[in-house]
């Protein structure tokens, strides 16, 4: 047996000293020939490695470098030293994987930029920063779990490769196994015939599992799904992956007013866990966040600090409004006025871009907002038309610093107006007979959302760039690893 080390978290978490352990991990820093800083991920603490003078011979000294990686055993004492409250007294040391110092990207003595990081992605994970942000990524990602399966919600796992496309918007990704090289069969009329393709037809990966989400829903009434989603938009934003995780929540029985509730409920509950579990992390990435921000120009600083900002949106009610409104208090902003939008608020209809969007939940409310009631052109055919004529009861919540991070609505139940919506929207019925079918068999009133994982982790972490909180990012001319 080889794995009988202690967690380094779990030793620099206790104030027990005098024992016997094993620790295993990568040197971060060697200094005076006798001082080890060690990690092994647990944690972005270091165990400090005291080796008795003698105890390693010259040769062994010389393999001890920044990046190596080792096994060392010893007793847990007290420390001498200032910085931390223990030291491991080497006892004996082996070394599982050299490090050439010399050629080790992570050697240097200056901290490194997150865009050099980004470079070398398969090594960040070694950085406090990234530590610190995977650790609570994966919290997160259980904390998802957790609120879902403590409400009694089944996991759905909804295909990756679909024919769908859910939102009628295009911008996905073709999955094919024909050739490339211009021998694909043809139809009459020239154009490929994807009969001969692998699935018999054209298919892509998804943009989204609702669809799918909605037709479990009536049945287990509350589903949910986590899964990674594929988007091809040539979109270079700190905000937009290619490919991103989203969880869909789709639930039998729910109204826009129910709806809402869920999504807020949830957002808190995972700021909420990660208070409680990630502290250390949290406290390091407040304090990253305080240095970047120093950087800027003083107008540019956010006027909180990364915990106040959450502690901010536990406790307090996100803004409700709706889209009506929010143009009223757009179009009379005097950041409209004085043209400050590179997109003029001129009147009722108009998209939100991202720049309103922000303007409302950091300048305006200065808090999480939730805006409904959406006009019906600018939103997705399966969102439930209200009685006005104009409007679909859509729900966006945007968030300080992000903007839209949940997108959702009440879906449309009532079967004839589905597919009046679907035949004024170009979407082809006959394709998503399998989805009128839940409108035909037993109907009810259900409602869903998405939140993209990603834009929730960038909120909790404070990173600006959404590339930096996924371990490998996808976007334009980018998949290396
Ligand atoms: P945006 O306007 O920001 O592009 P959207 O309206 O396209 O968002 P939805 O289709 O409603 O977004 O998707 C639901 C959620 O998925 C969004 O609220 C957002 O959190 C997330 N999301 C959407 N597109 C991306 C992307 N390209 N990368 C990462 N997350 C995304
Ligand atoms: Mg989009």
């Amino acid at each position: 047996m080889l794995n009988n080390r202690t967690r380094i978290k779990d030793i620099l978490s206790s104030d027990k000293t005098n024992y016997t352990c094993t620790v295993m991990g990568w040197v971060r820093s060697f200094r005076n020939n006798q001082f080890i800083a060690l990690n092994d991920g647990s944690t972005n603490s270091n165990i400090q490695i005291v080796a008795p003078l003698g105890l390693l011979d010259e040769a062994t000294l010389k393999r001890i470098t920044t990046g190596a990686c080792i096994k060392a055993t010893g007793n847990i004492v007290p420390s001498l030293g200032k910085g931390q409250k223990i030291d491991l007294e080497l006892r004996s040391l082996e070394i599982f994987g050299d490090c050439d110092g010399e050629a080790y990207p992570l050697q240097l003595k200056n901290r490194p930029s997150l865009e050099y990081l980004r470079d070398i992605a398969h090594l960040r994970f070694r950085t406090n920063t990234f530590g610190a942000v995977f650790r609570v990524r994966h919290a997160l990602a259980f904390a998802v779990h957790k609120f879902f399966h403590d409400r009694g919600f089944v996991y759905m796992h909804t295909p990756i490769i679909t024919a769908s496309d859910a939102e009628g918007a295009g911008e996905m990704f073709r999955v094919t196994t024909l050739p490339l090289d211009g021998s694909a069969p043809r139809n009459e009329d020239g154009s490929i015939n994807f009969k001969e393709d692998f699935f018999g037809r054209s298919t892509n990966l998804t943009v989204s599992g609702q669809l799918e989400g909605e037709l479990a829903a009536m049945a287990f009434s509350d589903i949910y799904t986590f899964g990674p989603t594929f988007r091809a938009e040539n979109s270079n934003t700190t905000r937009h992956l290619a490919e991103f995780w989203m969880i869909e929540p789709e639930m039998a029985f729910y109204d826009l007013e129910d709806n809402m509730n869920l999504a807020e409920a949830f957002i808190k509950y995972l700021i909420a866990f990660v208070m409680e579990n990630n502290r250390e992390d949290l406290e390091f990435l407040a304090q990253r966040l305080a240095d970047e921000e120093k950087q800027k120009p003083q107008t540019e600083r956010g006027d909180m600090g990364l915990i106040e900002k959450l502690e901010f949106v536990l406790n307090n009610e996100f803004q409700r409004l709706t889209y009506t409104e929010a143009i009223d208090i757009l179009r009379e902003s005097s950041h409209n006025k004085k043209k400050k939008f590179q997109y003029l608020i001129e009147g009722w209809g108009a998209d939100l871009q991202s720049e309103h969007e922000r303007y409302l939940v950091e300048k305006h409310f200065k808090k999480p907002v939730i805006l409904t009631n959406y006009p019906k052109e600018i939103k997705a055919f399966y969102m439930r038309q209200n009685d006005d004529g104009k409007t679909v009861a859509a729900m966006d919540i945007l968030a300080p610093g992000i903007g839209e991070i949940v997108g959702g609505s009440q879906r449309e139940e009532r079967y004839d107006k589905l597919v009046q919506r679907m035949h004024e929207m170009h979407i082809p019925a006959e394709e998503l007979d399998w989805y009128l079918d839940t409108r035909r068999y037993g109907a009810c009133p259900h409602a869903g959302f998405g939140l993209g994982f990603e834009r929730m982790v960038q909120f909790v972490t404070g990173m600006g760039n959404i590339r930096d909180v996924i371990a490998f990012p996808r976007y334009p001319k980018s998949a290396a690893f």
